[in-house]
């Protein structure tokens, strides 16, 4: 048998249950914040990421799956939904002289090393913010990401971590200050991090590397170097955050990977994923729409990794009910297409729950051992005494008790208990 490619994860029956339970709850927040769905393309001119995501990060440098289409064009599979979701408003002239709330969703790829909560194909969940500056959309969106995890009862599991990293300017006046100090330990650096001295020397607090944390503990600090500007949107912020109830835990050597983002960054990070705990990631981009070649617009927004919010749901909540409600057991092969008619008839009556015919015939007793297996809590039996009298076997499969009810009776019954 061919094997899945690695990094690229297979979701089964009992987890898609699951998947789909929370990509509704999220889905449910999401539109209660009148935000509006984008779908975006899956693959991209590679120069958006390029410009978009930056080159010298991560993403750009290494993680891309980037290929020649047929034409000889470079196309990359997209690694976030950010830069994708510019291009489509930008290209429909929905950016200019306007504000849009809108999310997106779908996978990701990024070629890097697998591991629990880390996977080369991934499924983000984004919602960005354009045409508003000030810090009332940053507190919006962090309110809207709460919502989210109180919606799947896991705030209780993460905190809000968050920081300011100024202006374009700030930082490159901290970039002088940062490479003016780790310029005297170049020796001590790790090769990576002493390539990025030259090419994108912020990242350098990113680094996982032993020794380079200890330099790092000593290296001058971004958030003292953000300008006014920048310190008056980031304390708005947070007199709204604390009038809104909202914990946060200010991390000064927060700064993010990706290259667009300005003022305000977070992070929504967990303790008990192990190390892929970040679910959550944004903040502020307001030079991203021009440095694509639009007009100056502000904008804002997060993602959220839906594997690992998946993963920490799974921790704190009971299993999500059985894949099946009731379970229709054929009891002669020449009824199977009553069966069916009478499963839609159910079907329109109690359109929430999961119904399911019995296939492939067979004893009546291997029909309901079926019917437990699938976590059916009714079983109908298609074709007894009772159908002369217009009535069905319906049986409660927890106490056995089995009754003969009319269509009506049984829907009753059943709805009663679901
Ligand atoms: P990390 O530091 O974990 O690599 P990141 O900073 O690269 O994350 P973003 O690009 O900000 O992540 O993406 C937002 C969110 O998407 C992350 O917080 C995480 O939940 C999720 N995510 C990112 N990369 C992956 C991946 N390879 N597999 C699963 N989820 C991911
Ligand atoms: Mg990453």
């Amino acid at each position: 048998m061919v094997q899945a490619i690695r990094g690229m994860r297979d979701v089964l029956p009992d987890e898609g249950r699951r998947w789909r339970a929370v990509e509704s709850e999220l889905e449910s927040v999401l539109s209660s914040y009148a935000y509006e769905e984008v779908h975006l393309p899956l693959l991209e001119f590679t120069e958006l990421f390029s410009r978009g995501v930056g080159e010298a990060t991560d993403i750009v440098e290494k993680e891309m799956y980037t290929f020649a289409d047929r034409d000889g064009d470079s196309i990359t599979l997209r690694p976030e939904g950010t830069a994708g979701c510019v291009r489509v408003l930008q290209q429909h002239g929905l950016l200019y002289n306007q504000t849009q709330r809108v999310f997106y969703r779908g996978h990701m790829f990024r070629y890097e090393r697998p591991q629990k909560g880390r996977y080369r194909q991934f499924y983000q969940l984004g919602a960005e913010a354009f045409g508003m500056a000030g810090p009332d959309v940053d507190a919006e969106l962090l309110a809207l990401a709460r919502a989210c995890w109180q919606k799947l009862a896991i705030d209780g599991n993460v905190r809000l971590e968050l920081n300011t990293i100024g202006s374009a300017a700030d930082r490159g006046r901290y970039r002088e200050a940062l490479v003016a100090y780790l310029s005297g330990y170049v020796n001590d650096l790790d090769e990576d991090s002493r390539r990025r001295l030259t090419t994108n020397p912020l990242r350098i607090l990113d680094s996982k590397v032993e020794r380079t944390r200890e330099i790092l503990a000593e290296a001058p600090v971004l958030t003292d170097h953000v300008g006014r500007d920048g310190r008056a949107h980031f304390d708005a912020l947070l007199e709204m955050l604390d009038a809104l109830g909202m914990a946060y835990v200010l991390n000064p050597r927060l700064v993010r990977g990706l290259d667009y983002y300005n003022y305000t960054v977070f992070e929504w990070v967990t303790d008990d994923l192990g190390a892929q705990g970040t679910i959550c990631a944004g903040g502020r981009y307001d030079a991203l729409v021009e440095q694509l070649g639009g007009r100056p617009t502000p904008g804002a927004g997060f993602a959220l990794g839906l594997e690992r919010v998946l993963l920490l749901f799974e921790q704190q909540n009971l299993p999500t009910a059985a894949a099946v409600d009731v379970y229709l057991c054929v009891l002669s092969d020449d009824l199977y297409t009553e069966a069916l008619s009478l499963a839609d008839r159910l079907r329109l009556e109690l359109p929430e729950l999961r119904i399911r015919v019995h296939a492939g015939g067979g004893k009546l007793k291997n029909q309901l051992r079926k019917a437990d297996q699938c976590g059916a809590r009714w079983a109908v039996l298609v074709g007894g005494e009772e159908r002369a009298r217009g009535l069905l076997a319906l049986k409660a499969l927890a106490t056995g008790e089995q009754t003969a009810v009319s269509i009506e009776e049984a829907v009753a019954r059943i709805s009663n208990t679901a």
